[in-house]
């Protein structure tokens, strides 16, 4: 519940993200898709057996959904279809789920606008 907390209280700086140094290869990422306008890698504290995470390569101000725009419809279609591709791969495709954590009411921590896939196990609703 402190990572909560430490979550909540971060804020959209428009700042580069961990996310940037995924996608530049500096830091290692378990990935599982990619293709030229999205990457998929394994979140490294998983919240379901299966629990990845979607980004647009260009965050291109898309920092959180929350404060999208009109130009950003078509990443976001492909953030979405990237999904289901995703839950293909993973076997998941019969359940799963997708979140987006937007803002800090809704313990957004990274601050580049991110999907998460989750299933393997049986989800429970409403999420916390
Ligand atoms: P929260 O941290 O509250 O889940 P977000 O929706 O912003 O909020 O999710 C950020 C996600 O990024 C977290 O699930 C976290 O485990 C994951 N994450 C952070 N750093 C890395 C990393 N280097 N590699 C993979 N996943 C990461």
């Amino acid at each position: 519940e402190a990572a909560a907390r430490a979550a909540a209280v971060n804020a959209d700086t428009g700042a580069p993200t961990i996310f940037d140094k995924i996608i530049a290869k500096e830091i290692p990422a378990s990935v599982v898709y990619e293709d030229q306008k999205v990457l998929a890698f394994r979140d490294i504290n998983p919240q379901a057996p299966v629990h990845v995470l979607i980004i647009p390569k260009s965050r291109d101000g898309l920092t959180e959904l929350g404060k999208a725009e009109q130009r950003h419809e078509d990443i976001l279609g492909n953030l979405l279809y990237a999904a289901k591709i995703v839950a293909e791969k993973e076997g998941i495709v019969d359940g799963f789920r997708v979140v987006i954590n937007s803002g800090p009411s809704a313990c957004q921590s990274v601050y580049h606008l991110h999907l998460h896939v989750l299933g393997g196990r049986q989800l429970k609703w409403p999420p916390g």
